[in-house]
């Protein structure tokens, strides 16, 4: 059986020593403790630290953690080791149960980048054009602009969210990067992008992935959807995380470069040990803001409650319950008469 500090060595993300691994695993024991007293949960995103990993009762990616969180009935209590919108959408689909943020830095800057009041403004000026127009919100996006829209998308159902949709004008927010590549698989339909990106996967250059494949041909490329266009490109696959966790696992070959927020990369090498991931990532300083302490600290003192008003959450929830729809095929046809609509 492997140790604790063997299974940390193998992600290099982080460099251990054994006096961190000490640590790390009284913080373990004391978590454990503090879970059993709250009557808690812990859930987290796949890029956070793999020291919290180790101590979730739940690991994932988006829409996991969101269809996980909507499911929470035993427990009173979720730490939720995301960012802050992730909070959000626990709270939105589980109202009764406190949701906890264990730290208050762990924002999202592509959730910032689309201000409900400037959302508003371009869904009315957009109107005014197509009467019909339908808004997609990735899930990254504030608890104020998912009750600006029509239905929520991750990076995994963008596509099939799309063409789930009855509109042909489809306003899309705030990913410019995932926009493009939906509108690239449903061609069918006029895909208007929010000009959003995320600073991590904006940063990775064509270049970059080039020179690590011609350094090593035998290299399968995943690269996440949020990428830009000219690295998409070189992809052998372009996947969300947990396709990623899918496709390595299901896949054949020894090697993988995984171009995405390299917290993924961490996972994979947990989770499929007998392969091997060669890191085309950066690191996302949200996702690694938060400690083992924090979510002690949080589990502890109860904090920090995520609040969303009532009349936000209930249009918010509206938006998300419909892609669940969606996913578990209760309306999956394009221009099913049960699709969602513009209201
Ligand atoms: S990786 Fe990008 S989208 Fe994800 S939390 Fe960080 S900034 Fe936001």
């Amino acid at each position: 059986m492997t140790t604790l500090f063997e299974e940390l060595k193998r992600v290099k993300t982080f460099e251990y020593t054994q006096e961190d691994v000490r640590e790390i695993t009284e913080l373990h024991s004391e978590i454990r403790e503090l879970k059993r007293h709250r009557n808690a949960v812990v859930v987290a995103h796949n890029y956070y630290r793999p020291e919290i990993l180790k101590v979730a009762d739940f690991v994932g990616d988006s829409l996991e953690l969101a269809l996980m969180a909507s499911e929470v009935r035993d427990a009173d209590v979720i730490i939720f080791c995301g960012v802050h919108f992730m909070a959000e959408t626990a709270k939105i689909v589980n109202p009764s149960r406190t949701v906890l943020l264990p730290n208050l830095l762990a924002g999202c800057q592509l959730a910032d980048s689309a201000p409900a009041v400037d959302v508003e403004k371009k869904i009315a000026a957009l109107r005014a054009i197509h009467p019909d127009l339908a808004v997609v919100s990735y899930v990254n996006t504030t608890a104020a602009v998912k009750a600006l829209s029509d239905i929520i998308c991750t990076s995994a159902n963008a596509a099939k969210i799309v063409r789930s949709l009855s509109s042909n004008n489809i306003l899309f927010t705030p990913d410019r990067n995932l926009a493009r590549h939906a509108a690239e698989q449903v061609p069918e339909k006029n895909v208007i992008p929010w000009d959003g990106f995320c600073y991590v996967h904006q940063q990775i250059t064509p270049e970059e992935i080039t020179k690590i494949r011609e350094a090593d041909p035998s290299l399968k490329i995943l690269v996440h959807p949020e990428c830009r266009r000219d690295v998409a490109l070189l992809a052998d696959a372009v996947l969300s995380t947990s396709g990623m966790v899918r496709y390595a696992k299901e896949n054949a070959a020894e090697r993988y470069l995984v171009v995405t927020e390299c917290g993924l990369s961490d996972r994979l090498a947990m989770e499929v040990p007998d392969k091997t991931f060669v890191k085309g990532c950066k690191l996302c300083a949200f996702m690694k803001v938060t400690t083992l302490e924090d979510v002690r600290d949080s589990l502890r003192d109860l904090k920090h409650e995520v609040i969303v008003p009532e009349e936000i959450r209930v249009k918010a929830e509206r938006a998300l319950r419909r892609m669940f729809d969606v996913e578990k095929g209760a309306v999956s046809a394009p221009g099913d008469a049960t699709a969602p609509r513009c209201e």
